[in-house]
């Protein structure tokens, strides 16, 4: 059965949210949002995204839980910047009425996976906490909303700025949700391990793979072994063997 994912860019349209250091919280989201669908989409199996907004929109509040409480979606992740100066850092929330253990459970595996890729930026863990915010109060499934570094915090705007900050936020969010759901990885196209061993009129010249039903070869070596001419076309990424008739 497929599992369904809110992903609710926080802001937009007339509301900016966060603004400053040439950054804008509304399309930081939106962008995050947006690239976390397209991956979880194409890098996973039996999983649906439902995106509140995906261009620069302006939705209230209440019209995002709406659209997330008619589906029957497993979960929802609101994605925003944060501001309010101090130290910067990163912080993820969960409502702080009552909740339950899958709610937890989510925000720990979440908060976790895209942590562990900031750390190494230098940000700033400003824990897992509970509060009384619309998103996660309203949702009817577990909800998580993320606070993705200061906006206004001139260390946390450089880092934004940088695209393998943006790609750890990303990624941390793919990872956790598809942890947290027990999504499996597409199989990807890989060539089998097996290695053959290409022989013409009983001469080793390379070796080869599979993939999907089609080996491949060391094509210069096999060619030139038949006698043909190789002519290798790195512009155009093309390979032209000549063969001598
Ligand atoms: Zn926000």
């Amino acid at each position: 059965m497929n599992k369904t994912v809110v992903l609710d860019a926080g802001h937009g349209g007339k509301d900016g949210g966060a603004c400053g250091n040439g950054l804008r919280e509304k399309d930081i989201a939106l962008k995050v949002a947006n690239e976390i669908a397209k991956r979880l989409k194409a890098e996973y199996e039996g999983v649906e995204c439902i995106l509140t907004r995906s261009t620069d929109v302006f939705l209230e509040l209440k019209e995002r839980t709406d659209m997330a409480n008619k589906t029957k979606a497993d979960m929802l992740v609101s994605i925003h910047c944060n501001a309010g100066g101090g130290a910067g850092g990163f912080e993820s929330f969960t409502y702080n009425g009552s909740t339950n253990a899958a709610t937890a459970a989510f925000q720990n595996v979440l908060h976790g996976e895209i942590y562990s890729r900031l750390k190494g930026f230098g940000v700033n863990d400003r824990g897992q906490k509970r509060a009384n915010l619309h998103m996660c109060r309203e949702s009817k499934m577990p909800a998580v909303l993320i606070e993705n570094l200061f906006i206004d915090v001139d260390s946390d705007a450089n880092r934004l700025k940088r695209t393998e900050v943006l790609e750890a936020i990303i990624n941390g969010h793919v990872v956790g949700i598809a942890k947290y759901l027990g999504l499996k990885t597409k199989q990807t196209e890989k060539p089998t391990d097996e290695v053959l061993n290409v022989f013409v009129d009983g001469v080793n010249v390379g070796q080869g793979d599979n993939l999907k039903g089609v080996t491949r070869g060391p094509v210069r070596a096999l060619a030139q072994a038949l006698g043909a001419q190789v002519i290798y076309d790195a512009t155009n990424k093309r390979i032209d063997v000549i063969s001598k008739k």
